[in-house]
């Protein structure tokens, strides 16, 4: 954590390190939203764009920016039916970060594919064979199951 709040991460002297969070507050902000959600059915994609460019997702298909979960390698969509987290992963190959990102909705039938949100088109996202969340490979072209947890949406 840096002196001013922000928290980021450093993976040595070779490799510059990078800012994730603005702040104490979305950091917890974005583990809470994290939190809930993960015990949601979802599906597993990642995408790359060059160091340092933060990813360019506006247009249609997209819930609200959360802004209050969202930071620099943090970014949420998110309304009632349905989510969307991005996180910046890793940045230490060839040039280019690597971002995970996440679709979640409350019915594993209504999870959407990224690749059909428009507003995602150029990030070019694939579906990934490993899913951070579960700790498991997904099963391609399906989403990992709900699992028994806390949700705000169940409120
Ligand atoms: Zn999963």
């Amino acid at each position: 954590m840096l002196v001013d709040g922000r928290v980021a991460v450093d993976y040595g002297d070779t490799v510059p390190y990078r800012v994730l969070c603005r702040g104490v507050e979305q950091r917890l902000q974005n583990d809470a939203l994290l939190s809930e959600l993960r015990h949601r059915p979802h599906r597993s994609f990642e995408f790359r764009v060059p160091n340092g460019v933060a990813p360019s997702a506006t247009g249609a298909g997209l819930p609200p920016v959360c802004r209050e979960a969202s930071g620099v390698g943090r970014l949420w969509w998110v309304d009632d039916e349905r989510a969307f987290f991005a996180e910046l992963f890793s940045w230490i190959h060839e040039g280019m970060d690597r971002w995970n990102l996440w679709a979640f909705a409350r019915r594993a039938a209504d999870v959407p594919d990224v690749r059909d949100v428009p507003a995602f088109g150029s990030l070019q996202p694939g579906e990934s064979d490993w899913c951070y969340l579960c700790g498991e490979p997904p099963e391609a072209g399906r989403p990992c199951p709900s699992t028994p947890g806390e949700s705000a949406w169940d409120a």
